[in-house]
């Protein structure tokens, strides 16, 4: 196999040294860029003075929001919290006597959050949001963990319409659970184990 291999090389031409060449083409090509650049007018922006908008989908400090009807988003389902990498987000589920469900506690440790927004990509109710505002850093770290009450705030956020009780999981004067548009009967989670 090596002998094969070897006759094969043999008639190859023996590779080009283009390293020099190579060098000198790219330290023409850093000058000439810096050279472009020399005359340019510098962009100075005087932070905190002036404060550029940022795009809504900026993905900085999280809030909790409520359904346009004005009733808290989160359903407590753990899944934010589940699929935090860093596992910063913590809860207790509670029950309401018409069968909906909220947290009876929700907190954020924002000293270890790292902002990657999977937690508002995996709510199922839009209640949890990533804002723009950055602005949040604090000298004691005990003072970045926010509970329920500093996370909630007025309104829907980003998502105005959408109220996930309108489709799931809860007996309105429309219907009983899984009766309501687009909702499946509700399943006995014990007659899934194995
Ligand atoms: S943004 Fe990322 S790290 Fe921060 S709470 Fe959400 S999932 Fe966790
Ligand atoms: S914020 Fe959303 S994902 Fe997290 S527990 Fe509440 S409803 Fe579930």
């Amino acid at each position: 196999m090596t002998e094969e291999k070897n006759k094969h090389h043999k008639h190859l031409p023996p590779p080009r040294d283009n390293s020099g060449w190579e060098a000198v083409k790219a330290l023409v090509e850093g000058f000439a860029t810096t050279l472009k650049h020399l005359g340019r007018k510098p962009i100075t922006e005087q932070y905190p003075e002036y404060k550029r908008k940022l795009p809504e989908r900026s993905r900085a400090r999280i809030v909790l929001t409520h359904d346009p009807d004005g009733t808290e988003r989160c359903v407590a389902c753990y899944l934010c919290s589940a699929v935090c990498p860093v596992s910063c987000i913590s809860m207790q589920s509670a029950e309401r006597e018409d069968g909906r469900r909220y947290a009876r506690w929700f907190r954020i440790n924002f000293g270890r959050c790292i902002y990657c927004g999977l937690c508002e990509e995996a709510c199922p109710t839009s209640a949890i949001q990533l804002t723009p505002d950055f602005e949040n850093i604090q000298r004691d770290i005990i003072t970045m963990v926010f509970e329920k009450e500093d996370l909630l705030v007025e309104g829907c956020g980003k998502d105005k319409e959408y109220n996930f009780y309108k489709y799931a999981g809860v007996e309105t004067a429309a219907g009983k659970k899984g009766s309501h548009e687009k909702e499946d009967k509700p399943v006995n989670v014990r007659s899934n184990m194995p």
